[in-house]
């Protein structure tokens, strides 16, 4: 009996070459120098960060190049999939705007190089894989779970490096005669590839990050194809897959490095030229003042969702992903404000040699900016969509009156240096509410009175300022008669002759003024209080400091 034999016995419906495929899926027909990209995520739980950081070079890097970025739903390990996480990850990718070229969701295919599901490829796994006996270069075993964990133990007792491989392969020395009377007699097997490294011999792999590494050979002979349904693993998988899918870079977490030594062989043995590799640095975060890993299980920001929830704009999140991508975006950035962050060209070797630091503060930062950015109309179709799924209660405060909060939105919007206050949608409620009679007079609050305390004198200033002075016609006016006013209640107007003589004062026009914001909002830091005043309105005010004259 042959190699030969043994593949057929295997997979006996197979009929399929690998030159049928190559065929089927033919090197694409790009410009020079084009990248074709993809994520490849396993369906496994919530979209991470590491994930979009991931994605977001893919897509970057293939858009830079005019080439192809694919999604590839990696869904081999059936015990691990989640329910509906599919659905997250393309949602992800079309919330920040990363939506593959090519991909297979919702039974639609889009692209010419699919499936794109693996659970979907199996028959071409099992071309890949027949292909392999017959040329000795894969072999059934049937070593079962106790025999491994024995062999481990021995291995740890005797100090020797753990794994498939040398005198430990037993199985590779089964005759075909032996392996296929084997499973003619019904045992269980794993397909396992036979690896022709030495693990002494050391090989120059270059990570496009990392530059040249010197890797040792691998020796272990993988499992590339399990019992249970006769899937394949990740390892081989993804060999078939990069390759006909026509991969020229891959893009993943560098705790995949270790494996790339068999990943190597794997190409090899087909005789296809390798992809590029990039292998991404954790994310770390600062904790006091050391650095750790984010961790998914306890780090809230570490998950997709957590943005959203919060109502990060999309490009926030992007960019400051960009800042921990390449160390030199943020000032590209700065020179080239009107470029999108896909004009930027990415450099491998501009990636941090560590750990990419992500920090919120700086989320914040840019967030505020973009926001600060917005036109009034901008920040209230993104606020209200954001609100229709995440906050009720701004939903309700947006609809009953949007013009109202348009122009609530819009205080300090239109100008050279407009407010930056707002670094998520979910701020937004807490810093208007106070607009809006109904919240104001029902919610608990702290008036934050500054320098003038006392009650009478509040009263004194309020009752003055509304029998005599409250003009909101135009904002000159409307400072004059504040300044008028402190002129008769013995406060300074002009804050230059306060600061020659404040004995000679009860204070200035800024404490006055503050009695006024106070009153009005109960906070001391509003945006400009004259904008304020004029959109609650005159009748309104009264209503407010009347109350609280009352409630002295
Ligand atoms: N499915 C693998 C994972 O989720 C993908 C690794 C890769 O991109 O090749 O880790």
């Amino acid at each position: 009996m042959t190699n030969k034999d043994l593949a057929n016995l295997i997979f006996p419906n197979i009929t399929k070459t690998i030159e049928d495929y190559e065929k089927e899926y033919p090197k694409r027909n790009l410009p020079e120098g084009a990248i074709v990209s993809r994520f490849a995520p396993s369906p496994t739980g919530f979209m991470h960060l590491g994930g979009l950081f991931q994605a977001l070079i893919d897509y970057v890097i293939a858009k830079n190049s005019n080439g192809v970025f694919y999604l590839r739903n990696e869904d081999t390990d059936k015990s691990r999939e989640v329910e509906g996480a599919v659905e997250l990850i393309m949602h992800v990718l079309n919330h920040y705007g990363l939506t593959p070229d090519e991909y297979e969701f919702d039974s639609k295919t889009i692209g010419n190089y699919g499936p794109y599901i693996q659970s979907e490829r199996k028959e071409i796994y099992h071309a890949f894989i027949k292909h392999l006996i017959e040329i000795g270069r894969a072999y059934p075993c049937f070593c079962d779970k106790n025999e491994l964990d024995l062999m481990r133990d021995n291995q740890e007792t005797m100090k020797i490096r753990t794994g498939y491989h040398g005198r430990f392969a037993r199985c590779s020395r089964l005759t075909v005669d032996e392996a296929i009377q084997k499973i003619k007699n019904g045992e269980k097997y794993v397909i396992r590839f036979r690896s022709n490294g030495n693990f002494d011999n050391k090989f120059e792999f270059d990570d496009l990050r990392q530059g040249k590494l010197y890797l040792n050979e691998n020796d272990i002979d993988e499992v590339i194809m399990k019992s249970e349904n006769m899937l394949p693993t990740y390892h081989f998988a993804h060999i078939v897959d990069d390759h006909l899918m026509r991969t020229t870079h891959v893009v993943r977490g560098e705790d995949w490095l270790p494996s790339a030594p068999k990943h190597i062989q794997m190409f090899e043995a087909f005789g296809f030229e390798a992809p590029k590799y990039i292998h991404t640095p954790l994310i770390m975060k600062k904790e006091g003042e050391s650095l750790r890993k984010i961790s998914k299980r306890k780090d809230p920001e570490a998950r997709m969702s957590y943005y959203e929830e919060l109502g990060y704009p999309a490009l926030a999140v992007i960019e400051s992903l960009m800042t921990i991508i390449n160390s030199n975006y943020e000032e590209w950035h700065t020179a080239n404000p009107d470029k999108k962050f896909t004009d930027f060209t990415f450099s491998a070797d501009k990636m941090s040699t560590s750990g990419a630091l992500y920090d919120l503060m700086k989320l914040d930062d840019i967030s505020k900016n973009i926001i600060s950015k917005m036109t009034k109309d901008e920040l209230y179709k993104e606020s209200l969509n954001w609100s229709i799924t995440y906050s009720e209660s701004l939903k309700n405060i947006i609809e009953k009156d949007p013009e109202y909060y348009k122009n609530i939105i819009n205080i300090e919007r239109v100008q050279e240096k407009p407010r930056k206050d707002i670094s998520k949608y979910s701020d937004i409620e807490n810093l208007i509410w106070y607009m809006y009679d109904d919240i104001f007079y029902n919610k608990e609050k702290t008036y934050e009175w500054k320098k003038i305390t006392d009650k009478k004198e509040i009263s004194k200033i309020l009752s003055t300022y509304m029998n005599k002075y409250i003009d909101l016609s135009d904002k000159e006016v409307w400072f004059n008669n504040i300044k008028l006013m402190c002129d008769e209640l013995g406060y300074a107007s002009n804050m230059k002759e306060y600061k020659k003589n404040p004995e000679n004062f009860k204070g200035n026009v800024a404490d006055v003024s503050t009695v006024l914001r106070v009153a009005l909002t109960s906070k001391s830091m509003t945006p400009d209080l004259y904008e304020i005043m004029s959109l609650i309105g005159i009748e309104k005010i009264k209503e407010r400091y009347n109350k609280i004259r009352e409630e002295f």
